[in-house]
């Protein structure tokens, strides 16, 4: 079914720091169409190579609280002593559209939006590194954070990790290709879920007199 005649969602991509989550998002973004990725906003310094607009929005410490204030954002959450925030224009806009808009958040936002949110806008996936080593691995190949950054991600990776039964869908990242053909399959079953098509099947039920 083209995805057209489905009502848009959020899909929540949210893993410990380096599990795949932007590179998944990605390949996804090449494998489905009407898919959109959210742009979020974040108050930490960007990496070598990120340009504003693309993977965050930078801003400094005042004016994420302002935003905070004047509710601009659908959820927020510190996150390694960092602001992350998601616009909630943004969401609403790509949802009127028919979109799915991804989110990669952490579960503190992961748990607002399912909370602010009906299930019929939501679908959530936890993505699963391998392994403890692997994800540090993966974080020093990277190569764009200091070892002591590093270190302090694996810090916060048991405690993401431990929230994985949160989410609706698990994925497990050891074959990136396997892992993004799986979302990939999440996203168009979803699609067909029944709540989704009611709204634009009515015309065909009513060639049916239904
Ligand atoms: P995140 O967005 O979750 O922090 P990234 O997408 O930046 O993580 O991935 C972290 C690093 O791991 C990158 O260098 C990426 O190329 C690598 N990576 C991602 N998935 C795999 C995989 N399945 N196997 C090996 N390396 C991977
Ligand atoms: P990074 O600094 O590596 O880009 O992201 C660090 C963590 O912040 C990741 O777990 C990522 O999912 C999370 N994150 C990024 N943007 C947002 C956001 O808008 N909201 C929340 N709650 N978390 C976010």
């Amino acid at each position: 079914m083209s995805e057209h005649v489905s009502k848009g969602f959020v899909l929540i991509l949210s893993a410990p720091s380096g599990a795949g989550k932007s590179t998944l998002a990605r390949l996804l973004g090449e494998r489905c169409r009407g898919l959109l990725t959210s742009v979020s906003t974040t108050t930490r310094d960007p990496r070598p190579g990120e340009r504003e607009g693309e993977a965050y929005f930078f801003v400094d410490v005042a004016t994420f609280q302002e935003r905070i204030a004047a509710n601009d954002f659908l959820e927020w959450a510190q996150v390694f002593g960092n602001y992350y925030g998601t616009s909630r224009r943004f969401i609403t806009e790509a949802l009127g559209r028919g979109l799915v808009v991804v989110l990669d958040i952490d579960w503190q936002g992961a748990r607002q939006v399912q909370g602010n949110m009906g299930d019929a806008d939501v679908v959530s996936v936890f993505i699963m590194p391998p392994s403890r080593e692997q994800l540090r691995t993966r974080l020093c190949q990277r190569g764009q954070d200091a070892e002591a950054v590093i270190d302090r991600r694996m810090d916060a990776a048991a405690a993401e990790v431990s929230h994985w039964d949160e989410y609706d869908y698990i994925v497990l990242n050891d074959d990136l290709e396997r892992a993004a053909e799986e979302l990939a399959a999440i996203v168009a079953a979803e699609r067909l879920r029944r709540l989704r098509v009611e709204r634009p099947l009515r015309g065909i039920l009513e060639t049916f007199g239904l």
